[in-house]
């Protein structure tokens, strides 16, 4: 019996010297990673990195707003890879980095917010798709010394129902998961249609809402509006122009088809006009939420139940804009 478990313990300590020995001898690291690239298909980008020998666990990724944090291990001491350069606008840095003598860390930092759609895991490859983030604009009409209309019944001005709009419409947006929000004014300060519109531009929007309440002569006319920059005179031509005016339009119709029945108030149409601040090279609508003339509509505007309606009509209309149905699941974590 003695014997039995002196000779178990004598094979024990043997094979864990053998099994040093082979560690020692194995040093020879190996190049664990074959390939890392990204793919591009519209919108939607697919990072693979391929291995040449089997992860020994399941990756740890971590999916960071704007880059991902990734834990390979590896059965055998890993070389760290030679990267050869991505050349995507959206990457602003990656590279691995060594974790003990057989795990490697990748890092990959993106400029842009995204949404991760899909992790693919496989023995010999990893495929992690995202999406860039649409960046929607809000534009909350007027401020500072410039107040715009004033409710003849309430008193209040144009420049705060805008602004508490263009907040709460930032909040809701954001709680979807699915855009970068910009407000081009978070409080009472003036700021001139040219710093709205660079502004719009060096935060590389996709598109730009711009909130404004309406005021009439007609103490009877009422109701939301939506504007979009009119076609360019005859014998004008740029096509530029005319695609983004063209998804305008395509935005404004679908908003103006969410409003009667979300904010039981009638709408006066799309409409084109002439508004600088529209002329951002982005889609771009202005929205009239109401005619702060009216006194029925001067009263709505004040209720957050009834701005709650309209930027769920907003809401609708920009998942539908920008195709974001299909995935609501996905991004309501
Ligand atoms: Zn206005």
């Amino acid at each position: 019996m003695i014997k039995n478990i002196v000779k178990f313990l004598l094979t024990m300590i043997f094979a864990m010297f053998c099994d040093s020995r082979i560690e020692a001898h194995a040093r020879t690291n190996f190049d664990a990673i074959k390939s890392v690239s990204l793919t591009q298909k519209n919108d939607l980008y697919s990072l693979n990195i391929e291995f040449n020998k089997k992860v020994a666990f399941v990756p740890r990724v971590h999916i960071l707003p704007n880059g991902l944090q990734m834990f390979l291990s590896f059965k055998k001491p890993v070389n760290l890879p030679k990267m050869s350069k991505m050349n995507y606008g959206i990457v602003k840095g990656y590279f691995f980095e060594k974790f003990g003598n057989s795990s490697l860390m990748f890092i990959m930092a993106l400029k842009q917010k995204v949404e991760f759609v899909k992790k693919k895991y496989t023995k010999n490859s990893i495929k992690i798709s995202f999406r860039k983030k649409p960046t929607v604009i809000i534009d909350a009409g007027h401020g500072g010394k410039d107040p715009g209309t004033q409710s003849p019944y309430e008193k209040y001005l144009e420049k705060n129902i805008t602004l508490i709009t263009a907040i709460e419409l930032r909040k809701a947006l954001l709680r979807t998961n699915h855009y970068n929000v910009v407000l081009i004014r978070d409080k009472d300060e003036f700021v001139s249609l040219d710093d709205r519109i660079k502004r719009a531009k060096s935060e590389n929007g996709d598109i730009l809402i711009s909130l404004h309440t309406d005021y009439n002569n007609d103490k009877n006319l009422r109701g939301i509006s939506v504007y979009t920059l009119p076609p360019m005179g005859f014998g004008e031509s740029d096509k530029e122009f005319n695609e983004t005016l063209h998804k305008s339009k395509r935005f404004s119709k679908l908003l103006v088809g969410y409003i009667p029945n979300l904010c039981k108030i009638k709408h006066r149409t799309c409409r084109s006009s002439e508004l600088k601040v529209l002329k951002t090279g982005m889609p771009s609508v202005l929205v009239e939420l109401g005619c702060i003339s009216n006194q029925k509509d001067s009263k709505l505007l004040l209720s957050k139940l009834f701005r709650e309606k309209i930027i769920c009509a907003i809401l609708y209309a920009l998942n539908q804009f920008f195709d974001k149905n299909k995935t609501g699941q996905q991004g309501q974590k």
